[in-house]
Parts: structure tokens; sequence; C-alpha cells
């Protein structure tokens, strides 16, 4: 499902332990970018659902383009929601967290759906498909969510302390 706010825990999880090693800015990006091409299925009933943007040459090619369009944009939105700290994103931090976003985004859905090939052209295989519960992957996707969120909390108060 498009924008599902699930992909998020791997983020705040990832964001808590690596602090500024890492974008969660990019990273939400590439989340909504990877899931444009399923938005456009749903809207216009052509195509496949999971299709390109859901393999791992997709999202190569979409970390590629979230990487290099991470850095200016998700700046000019720091600054917009007034998070200077933040500033400036490193280039190797903005292609970093790009990936780490497409590439987790397609693990994820590999999982949940059974029509996402992640080898495709090579392969139609779903390896990934169904190895947990949706329930379990809910869980420890919301877990990223709660846990990394009150990590990066602890760690932020702590920091503005010393
Ligand atoms: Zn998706």
């Amino acid at each position: 499902m498009p924008f599902t706010p699930l992909h998020m825990g791997a983020g705040v999880a990832l964001k808590a332990v690596t602090r500024n090693s890492f974008s969660l800015v990019v990273f939400g990006g590439s989340q909504i970018a990877i899931d444009i091409q399923p938005l456009v299925v749903m809207l216009t009933n052509k195509g496949e659902l999971h299709g390109f943007s859901h393999t791992i040459l997709g999202a190569t090619l979409i970390g590629l383009f979230c990487g290099l369009a991470g850095k200016p944009i998700g700046e000019l939105f720091l600054r917009l929601i007034r998070k200077p700290g933040y500033l400036p994103i490193d280039w190797r931090v903005s292609f970093g967290s790009a990936f780490i976003g497409t590439y987790s985004h397609i693990f994820i859905d590999s999982i949940m759906h059974s029509d996402v090939t992640p080898l495709s052209p090579f392969s139609t295989a779903s390896p990934l498909y169904g190895i947990i519960s949706i329930e379990t992957l809910h869980v420890l996707c919301l877990a990223g969510v709660f846990v990394g969120g009150l990590a990066y909390w602890a760690v932020e108060k702590k920091c503005k302390k010393t």
C-alpha cells in the first residue's frame, strides 16, 4: 500500500542509533518516491501494482535519484520546519539514507505482497513472501517506530543537557 507509515519504523530505529550519519528526511522521501508507481497504478488501474519500482534494479535507480534530490530538498524541508541542527545533509548521508530507504522498502514489501518480485527481470520468484506473518511484520515495524522514537528522544534530551 502506498505511503504506509510502517516503513518508517526501520528509519526511526536507525536514526536513534546513527544520529547525524543518517537522514530520516531523505529516508522518508525515498519511501514516498518508491511508492509513486503503485499509487499511479491504483489511480489509473493500469500496470502492475508493485512493478519495476519494487525490484532491486528499480530500488537502485530510485535510490540514486533520491540520493541526488534528497540533499537539496531535505535541507529545504529542514529549514522550513526550523530544524537547523540537522543541517547540512552530507552527500554520503543523503545517498546512504536513500538506498537504505529503497532497499528496506522492497524488503518489507517483499514479505507482505505476493506480487513483489525483487529479482525481476531475472526471476519472477518472491522468495521472501510470507516468511513471517503480516501481523508479526506490523508489530516489528511499529516497535521500530516506538522503541526507536523513544531511544531517539532520550538521546536527544541527553545531548541537550551536556
Ligand atoms: Zn511499496
